[in-house]
Protein backbone atom coordinates (compact mmCIF):
# COMPACT_ATOMS: atom_id res chain seq x y z
CA UNK A 1 0.00 0.00 0.00
CA UNK A 2 1.58 3.23 -0.94
CA UNK A 3 1.56 6.08 1.36
CA UNK A 4 -1.11 8.24 -0.82
CA UNK A 5 -3.61 5.58 -0.65
CA UNK A 6 -3.26 4.80 2.66
CA UNK A 7 -4.05 8.40 3.59
CA UNK A 8 -6.87 8.38 1.47
CA UNK A 9 -8.29 5.92 3.23
CA UNK A 10 -7.61 7.62 6.68
CA UNK A 11 -8.38 11.81 5.56
CA UNK A 12 -8.97 12.40 9.44
CA UNK A 13 -5.64 12.10 9.97
CA UNK A 14 -4.33 14.64 7.65
CA UNK A 15 -2.72 17.48 8.85
CA UNK A 16 -2.63 20.51 6.67
CA UNK A 17 0.06 22.77 7.20
CA UNK A 18 1.21 25.86 5.66
CA UNK A 19 5.34 25.75 4.59
CA UNK A 20 7.23 28.85 5.45
CA UNK A 21 10.06 27.71 2.67
CA UNK A 22 9.67 25.87 -0.56
CA UNK A 23 11.34 27.08 -3.97
CA UNK A 24 10.54 28.01 -7.20
CA UNK A 25 12.70 26.61 -10.83
CA UNK A 26 12.98 29.09 -12.84
CA UNK A 27 12.53 27.56 -16.84
CA UNK A 28 16.13 27.37 -18.28
CA UNK A 29 15.03 29.89 -21.22
CA UNK A 30 13.66 32.57 -19.08
CA UNK A 31 16.23 34.93 -19.68
CA UNK A 32 16.81 34.08 -23.58
CA UNK A 33 13.32 34.80 -23.75
CA UNK A 34 12.73 38.19 -21.81
CA UNK A 35 16.36 39.57 -21.66
CA UNK A 36 18.77 40.61 -24.44
CA UNK A 37 21.20 38.51 -25.62
CA UNK A 38 24.39 39.81 -24.25
CA UNK A 39 22.53 40.01 -20.41
CA UNK A 40 20.88 36.97 -21.13
CA UNK A 41 23.98 34.52 -21.43
CA UNK A 42 25.80 36.25 -17.66
CA UNK A 43 22.22 35.83 -15.76
CA UNK A 44 23.04 32.48 -13.73
CA UNK A 45 22.78 28.90 -15.97
CA UNK A 46 23.74 25.39 -14.71
CA UNK A 47 25.59 23.45 -16.76
CA UNK A 48 25.02 19.69 -15.08
CA UNK A 49 28.34 17.04 -15.94
CA UNK A 50 27.90 14.04 -17.96
CA UNK A 51 27.73 11.99 -15.17
CA UNK A 52 25.11 14.30 -13.10
CA UNK A 53 27.12 14.71 -10.30
CA UNK A 54 29.04 17.68 -10.44
CA UNK A 55 27.52 21.40 -12.75
CA UNK A 56 29.40 24.62 -13.11
CA UNK A 57 27.58 27.51 -12.44
CA UNK A 58 28.05 30.56 -14.86
CA UNK A 59 27.41 33.56 -12.78
CA UNK A 60 27.85 36.56 -14.83
CA UNK A 61 30.98 35.89 -16.44
CA UNK A 62 32.35 33.66 -13.64
CA UNK A 63 32.26 30.26 -12.98
CA UNK A 64 31.48 27.44 -9.82
CA UNK A 65 32.17 23.91 -9.41
CA UNK A 66 29.49 22.78 -6.77
CA UNK A 67 28.28 19.05 -6.12
CA UNK A 68 24.86 18.16 -7.14
CA UNK A 69 23.36 18.24 -4.02
CA UNK A 70 21.22 14.42 -4.07
CA UNK A 71 19.86 11.84 -1.95
CA UNK A 72 20.11 8.19 -1.67
CA UNK A 73 16.73 6.53 -1.51
CA UNK A 74 17.30 4.16 1.82
CA UNK A 75 15.63 1.08 0.24
CA UNK A 76 17.23 0.99 -3.04
CA UNK A 77 20.80 2.70 -2.09
CA UNK A 78 20.46 4.42 -5.75
CA UNK A 79 20.83 8.35 -6.17
CA UNK A 80 18.07 10.51 -6.73
CA UNK A 81 18.49 13.77 -8.13
CA UNK A 82 15.00 15.13 -8.78
CA UNK A 83 12.19 14.24 -6.39
CA UNK A 84 8.89 16.47 -7.42
CA UNK A 85 8.82 16.80 -11.07
CA UNK A 86 5.71 18.40 -10.73
CA UNK A 87 7.52 21.15 -9.27
CA UNK A 88 7.22 23.62 -12.70
CA UNK A 89 3.79 23.33 -13.44
CA UNK A 90 1.77 25.46 -11.21
CA UNK A 91 -1.06 23.85 -11.94
CA UNK A 92 0.62 19.96 -11.22
CA UNK A 93 2.22 21.06 -7.99
CA UNK A 94 -0.91 21.93 -6.83
CA UNK A 95 -1.52 18.07 -6.90
CA UNK A 96 1.96 17.36 -5.02
CA UNK A 97 0.88 20.18 -2.18
CA UNK A 98 -2.65 18.71 -1.77
CA UNK A 99 -1.07 15.07 -1.46
CA UNK A 100 1.47 16.40 0.73
CA UNK A 101 -0.73 18.17 3.02
CA UNK A 102 0.76 21.70 2.45
CA UNK A 103 -1.38 24.18 1.99
CA UNK A 104 0.30 27.65 1.12
CA UNK A 105 3.78 28.40 0.46
CA UNK A 106 6.31 31.15 0.65
CA UNK A 107 8.47 30.31 -2.40
CA UNK A 108 11.67 31.46 -3.16
CA UNK A 109 13.37 31.57 -6.76
CA UNK A 110 15.81 28.64 -7.41
CA UNK A 111 18.70 30.75 -10.10
CA UNK A 112 17.61 34.11 -7.95
CA UNK A 113 19.17 32.57 -4.87
CA UNK A 114 22.07 32.87 -6.97
CA UNK A 115 21.78 36.71 -7.99
CA UNK A 116 23.65 37.82 -4.68
CA UNK A 117 26.95 36.43 -7.25
CA UNK A 118 26.32 39.06 -9.82
CA UNK A 119 28.53 41.81 -10.10
CA UNK A 120 26.64 43.90 -12.24
CA UNK A 121 24.18 46.60 -11.06
CA UNK A 122 22.38 46.56 -14.57
CA UNK A 123 22.55 43.06 -15.20
CA UNK A 124 21.25 42.53 -11.44
CA UNK A 125 18.35 44.79 -11.61
CA UNK A 126 16.85 43.75 -14.83
CA UNK A 127 17.70 39.95 -14.28
CA UNK A 128 15.82 40.35 -10.64
CA UNK A 129 12.65 41.73 -12.96
CA UNK A 130 12.73 39.37 -15.40
CA UNK A 131 12.83 36.64 -12.50
CA UNK A 132 10.09 38.61 -10.88
CA UNK A 133 7.85 39.10 -14.08
CA UNK A 134 8.45 35.29 -14.13
CA UNK A 135 7.15 34.41 -10.62
CA UNK A 136 4.03 36.43 -10.16
CA UNK A 137 2.76 34.96 -13.26
CA UNK A 138 3.40 31.80 -11.89
CA UNK A 139 1.32 33.33 -8.17
CA UNK A 140 -1.69 34.15 -10.53
CA UNK A 141 -2.43 30.18 -10.62
CA UNK A 142 -3.27 29.94 -7.22
CA UNK A 143 -3.50 31.79 -3.48
CA UNK A 144 -1.61 29.34 -2.14
CA UNK A 145 1.49 30.36 -3.83
CA UNK A 146 2.90 33.48 -1.76
CA UNK A 147 6.03 34.17 -4.03
CA UNK A 148 9.13 36.16 -2.79
CA UNK A 149 10.17 38.87 -5.09
CA UNK A 150 14.00 38.89 -5.98
CA UNK A 151 15.29 42.43 -4.65
CA UNK A 152 18.59 43.59 -6.36
CA UNK A 153 20.83 44.68 -3.59
CA UNK A 154 24.15 45.82 -5.45
CA UNK A 155 22.62 49.16 -4.46
CA UNK A 156 19.81 50.05 -2.34
CA UNK A 157 18.45 52.12 -4.60
CA UNK A 158 17.70 49.42 -6.97
CA UNK A 159 16.45 47.66 -4.45
CA UNK A 160 13.94 50.05 -3.21
CA UNK A 161 12.30 50.53 -6.86
CA UNK A 162 12.01 46.99 -6.93
CA UNK A 163 10.23 46.46 -3.08
CA UNK A 164 7.73 49.04 -4.78
CA UNK A 165 7.34 47.54 -8.19
CA UNK A 166 6.98 44.25 -6.71
CA UNK A 167 4.10 45.58 -3.96
CA UNK A 168 2.69 46.82 -7.17
CA UNK A 169 2.47 43.72 -8.75
CA UNK A 170 1.15 42.09 -5.51
CA UNK A 171 3.99 40.50 -3.80
CA UNK A 172 3.87 40.33 -0.40
CA UNK A 173 7.83 39.33 0.49
CA UNK A 174 11.10 40.20 -1.16
CA UNK A 175 13.75 37.76 -0.96
CA UNK A 176 17.00 38.58 0.28
CA UNK A 177 20.35 36.78 0.84
CA UNK A 178 21.72 36.84 4.40
CA UNK A 179 24.64 39.05 3.43
CA UNK A 180 24.96 41.63 0.71
CA UNK A 181 26.68 40.90 -2.38
CA UNK A 182 30.66 40.87 -1.98
CA UNK A 183 31.52 44.47 -1.70
CA UNK A 184 28.31 46.46 -0.60
CA UNK A 185 28.12 47.47 3.19
CA UNK A 186 26.34 44.83 5.52
CA UNK A 187 23.00 45.23 6.71
CA UNK A 188 24.33 47.53 9.64
CA UNK A 189 25.04 50.21 7.68
CA UNK A 190 22.75 53.04 7.38
CA UNK A 191 22.84 52.65 3.10
CA UNK A 192 20.02 50.37 3.80
CA UNK A 193 18.19 52.87 5.92
CA UNK A 194 15.83 53.05 3.10
CA UNK A 195 15.19 49.83 2.30
CA UNK A 196 14.19 48.95 5.76
CA UNK A 197 11.61 52.09 5.37
CA UNK A 198 10.71 50.87 2.39
CA UNK A 199 9.55 47.35 3.40
CA UNK A 200 7.85 48.79 6.58
CA UNK A 201 5.87 51.23 4.45
CA UNK A 202 4.75 48.80 1.94
CA UNK A 203 4.58 45.98 4.43
CA UNK A 204 6.33 43.64 2.22
CA UNK A 205 8.27 40.73 4.75
CA UNK A 206 11.75 40.54 4.30
CA UNK A 207 12.51 36.76 4.13
CA UNK A 208 15.96 35.67 4.17
CA UNK A 209 16.47 32.40 2.85
CA UNK A 210 19.88 30.26 4.47
CA UNK A 211 22.80 29.44 2.75
CA UNK A 212 22.46 32.35 0.23
CA UNK A 213 25.79 34.15 0.94
CA UNK A 214 27.29 35.45 -2.15
CA UNK A 215 30.18 33.04 -3.90
CA UNK A 216 33.61 33.88 -3.12
CA UNK A 217 36.02 33.45 -6.61
CA UNK A 218 38.62 32.03 -4.23
CA UNK A 219 35.96 29.50 -2.16
CA UNK A 220 36.34 25.96 -2.26
CA UNK A 221 34.12 24.18 -5.03
CA UNK A 222 31.31 22.48 -3.34
CA UNK A 223 31.28 24.07 -0.22
CA UNK A 224 33.24 25.97 3.01
CA UNK A 225 34.67 22.12 3.65
CA UNK A 226 35.95 19.30 2.03
CA UNK A 227 37.10 15.90 3.18
CA UNK A 228 36.53 14.89 6.89
CA UNK A 229 33.35 15.70 8.44
CA UNK A 230 32.71 17.96 5.16
CA UNK A 231 28.92 17.01 4.83
CA UNK A 232 27.95 17.94 8.27
CA UNK A 233 30.08 21.06 8.44
CA UNK A 234 29.17 22.40 5.43
CA UNK A 235 25.39 22.02 6.40
CA UNK A 236 26.13 23.99 9.52
CA UNK A 237 27.32 26.57 7.84
CA UNK A 238 24.96 27.69 5.61
CA UNK A 239 22.46 28.01 8.95
CA UNK A 240 24.55 30.28 10.78
CA UNK A 241 23.90 33.20 8.07
CA UNK A 242 20.32 33.86 8.83
CA UNK A 243 21.05 33.97 12.62
CA UNK A 244 23.75 36.27 11.91
CA UNK A 245 21.37 38.67 9.79
CA UNK A 246 18.86 38.93 12.35
CA UNK A 247 21.47 39.81 14.81
CA UNK A 248 22.67 42.31 12.75
CA UNK A 249 19.04 44.23 12.47
CA UNK A 250 18.28 44.18 15.97
CA UNK A 251 21.95 45.37 17.07
CA UNK A 252 21.49 48.42 14.61
CA UNK A 253 18.36 49.60 15.63
CA UNK A 254 16.08 48.42 13.03
CA UNK A 255 13.39 47.17 14.84
CA UNK A 256 12.96 50.81 16.84
CA UNK A 257 13.42 52.68 13.52
CA UNK A 258 10.80 50.73 11.55
CA UNK A 259 8.39 48.72 14.27
CA UNK A 260 6.25 47.46 11.57
CA UNK A 261 9.23 45.61 9.31
CA UNK A 262 8.39 41.40 9.55
CA UNK A 263 11.42 39.28 8.97
CA UNK A 264 11.40 35.68 8.33
CA UNK A 265 14.30 33.33 8.12
CA UNK A 266 13.45 30.39 6.50
CA UNK A 267 15.34 26.45 6.58
CA UNK A 268 17.16 27.85 9.21
CA UNK A 269 15.60 25.72 12.35
CA UNK A 270 13.83 27.32 15.45
CA UNK A 271 15.77 26.91 18.63
CA UNK A 272 18.40 29.14 17.60
CA UNK A 273 15.83 32.37 17.98
CA UNK A 274 15.54 31.84 21.93
CA UNK A 275 19.29 30.94 22.24
CA UNK A 276 20.34 34.51 20.05
CA UNK A 277 17.46 36.13 22.59
CA UNK A 278 19.25 35.11 25.40
CA UNK A 279 22.52 36.16 24.19
CA UNK A 280 21.67 39.33 23.00
CA UNK A 281 19.62 40.34 26.49
CA UNK A 282 23.32 38.96 28.40
CA UNK A 283 25.26 41.63 26.21
CA UNK A 284 23.42 43.72 26.28
CA UNK A 285 22.96 44.32 29.91
CA UNK A 286 26.27 43.65 30.67
CA UNK A 287 27.85 45.64 27.82
CA UNK A 288 25.55 48.29 28.28
CA UNK A 289 27.74 51.10 28.66
CA UNK A 290 29.70 49.77 25.33
CA UNK A 291 26.15 49.72 23.39
CA UNK A 292 25.42 51.81 20.21
CA UNK A 293 22.62 52.31 19.55
CA UNK A 294 20.52 52.12 22.68
CA UNK A 295 17.61 50.16 22.21
CA UNK A 296 14.46 51.19 23.46
CA UNK A 297 13.61 47.46 24.24
CA UNK A 298 15.51 44.23 25.04
CA UNK A 299 17.19 42.66 22.13
CA UNK A 300 14.75 39.36 22.72
CA UNK A 301 12.21 41.75 22.63
CA UNK A 302 12.19 42.41 18.84
CA UNK A 303 13.27 38.86 18.04
CA UNK A 304 10.32 37.27 20.05
CA UNK A 305 7.98 40.10 18.04
CA UNK A 306 9.31 41.07 14.64
CA UNK A 307 11.20 37.91 13.29
CA UNK A 308 10.05 35.02 12.31
CA UNK A 309 11.38 31.21 11.35
CA UNK A 310 10.41 28.09 9.18
CA UNK A 311 11.65 24.33 10.15
CA UNK A 312 11.59 21.19 8.40
CA UNK A 313 12.49 18.37 10.47
CA UNK A 314 13.66 19.89 13.54
CA UNK A 315 12.47 17.67 16.69
CA UNK A 316 13.53 20.56 18.92
CA UNK A 317 11.45 23.40 16.73
CA UNK A 318 8.33 23.06 18.75
CA UNK A 319 9.92 23.40 22.13
CA UNK A 320 10.85 26.78 20.77
CA UNK A 321 7.07 28.08 20.29
CA UNK A 322 6.01 25.32 23.31
CA UNK A 323 8.29 26.03 25.63
CA UNK A 324 10.91 28.92 25.16
CA UNK A 325 8.16 31.46 24.09
CA UNK A 326 8.81 32.28 20.70
CA UNK A 327 5.43 31.79 18.88
CA UNK A 328 6.64 32.95 15.54
CA UNK A 329 8.22 29.37 14.84
CA UNK A 330 6.34 27.58 11.37
CA UNK A 331 6.69 24.56 9.48
CA UNK A 332 8.25 24.98 6.05
CA UNK A 333 8.48 21.95 3.63
CA UNK A 334 11.26 22.80 1.57
CA UNK A 335 9.50 21.25 -1.49
CA UNK A 336 11.14 20.26 -4.14
CA UNK A 337 14.57 20.64 -2.60
CA UNK A 338 16.13 17.21 -1.17
CA UNK A 339 16.59 18.57 2.47
CA UNK A 340 12.50 18.83 2.38
CA UNK A 341 9.60 16.54 3.38
CA UNK A 342 8.52 15.69 0.11
CA UNK A 343 6.75 12.32 0.03
CA UNK A 344 7.03 11.75 3.79
CA UNK A 345 5.58 15.22 4.84
CA UNK A 346 2.31 13.71 6.75
CA UNK A 347 4.89 11.03 8.14
CA UNK A 348 6.86 13.93 8.93
CA UNK A 349 3.82 16.30 10.41
CA UNK A 350 2.89 13.60 12.42
CA UNK A 351 5.74 12.89 13.96
CA UNK A 352 6.06 16.21 15.13
CA UNK A 353 2.66 17.13 16.30
CA UNK A 354 0.96 13.70 17.41
CA UNK A 355 1.62 15.00 21.02
CA UNK A 356 1.57 18.76 20.79
CA UNK A 357 -1.66 20.74 21.88
CA UNK A 358 -4.10 21.64 19.11
CA UNK A 359 -3.17 25.38 19.40
CA UNK A 360 0.16 25.04 19.74
CA UNK A 361 0.05 22.64 16.39
CA UNK A 362 -2.33 25.25 15.00
CA UNK A 363 -0.12 28.37 15.78
CA UNK A 364 3.36 26.28 14.12
CA UNK A 365 1.08 24.64 11.30
CA UNK A 366 -0.59 27.73 10.11
CA UNK A 367 -1.06 30.57 12.82
CA UNK A 368 2.00 32.20 12.19
CA UNK A 369 2.23 31.75 8.65
CA UNK A 370 -1.23 32.98 8.52
CA UNK A 371 -0.61 36.17 10.43
CA UNK A 372 2.53 37.35 8.41
CA UNK A 373 0.45 36.72 4.86
CA UNK A 374 -3.32 37.31 6.44
CA UNK A 375 -4.20 37.77 1.98
CA UNK A 376 -3.74 34.01 1.76
CA UNK A 377 -7.24 31.98 2.50
CA UNK A 378 -7.10 29.89 5.34
CA UNK A 379 -6.02 26.11 5.33
CA UNK A 380 -8.77 23.09 5.49
CA UNK A 381 -8.94 21.96 9.15
MN1 LIG B 1 14.53 26.20 1.20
Amino acid sequence: MTESSERSEHPETMIWANSGDAHLVEPADLFTTSLPADLAERMPRSVKDADGRWETLHIDGAEYRRRIPKLSDAETGQDVFERAPNANDPVRRLLDLNQEGIWAELVYPSIGIWTASITDPVLLRVGSEAINDWAIEFQRSSPRYVPTATIPLLDPADAVAEIVRATGMSFKAGFFSVTPPTGVDDWQSEIWEPVWATLAETGMVLAFHIGTEPHEADSNPGGYFRGRGGALLNYMETTYGGQRAVTKLIATGVFDRHPALKVVVSEGGATWGPFVADRLDEAYRTHFSAVRPRLDRLPSEYLYTNVYASFQHDRSAVAAATAMGWTNVMWGSDYPHLEGTFGHTQKTLHELFDDVPETSRHRITVGAFAELFPHVPPAPE
